[in-house]
């Protein structure tokens, strides 16, 4: 294993001990659902905007470390970012999970880039890409209402 082999792993299981914005979200202006049933990975995601901007993302997850750490980098990647950022993000990912990203543009993914090892195991890059297709999914789901809901009592 190469050093940077480590260090992407480091990332990843660091990721999955501590995820970043784990828990649910009150009053998200997005409710989805992810599944990886060949793995058994599943996750709650919750996308609050503000405007164009992605102003939260929070997940609640079960599986595996690759699809926890996944969720947890792209919460945190996608985060202040506008939905043209977000889905430019999305796709440069994808590509790099199934390894048509060349490695000259993996830099302006930062630590995104640890997920960059899963294109060489086949059965993990859905791992890996759960989270980052229900993000997509978010991004083009219309509201549901629009504006907030009246406040009751
Ligand atoms: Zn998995």
């Amino acid at each position: 294993m190469s050093n940077l082999d480590a260090l992407y792993q480091e990332i990843i299981l660091e990721h999955n001990r501590r995820p970043k914005n784990h828990g649910a979200m009150e009053g998200a202006d997005r409710e989805l659902r992810g599944r990886n049933p060949s793995c058994g990975d599943s996750l709650t995601l919750w996308v609050k905007f503000d405007g164009d901007v992605v102003a939260d993302a929070r997940f609640v997850g079960e599986g595996c470390a690759i699809s926890k750490a996944s969720a947890s980098m792209m919460t945190a990647a996608v985060k202040g970012k506008s939905r043209a950022e977000a889905e430019a993000l999305f796709e440069q990912v994808h590509r790099m999970l199934t390894g048509t990203l060349p490695e000259a543009e993996r830099k302006p993914l930062g630590a995104l880039a640890a997920l960059a090892g899963v294109a060489r195991f086949p059965n993990r890059v859905k791992c890996a890409s759960m989270a980052w297709h229900t993000l997509h999914e978010a991004l083009h789901t219309p509201s549901a209402g629009g504006a907030p809901p009246a406040p009751t009592g």
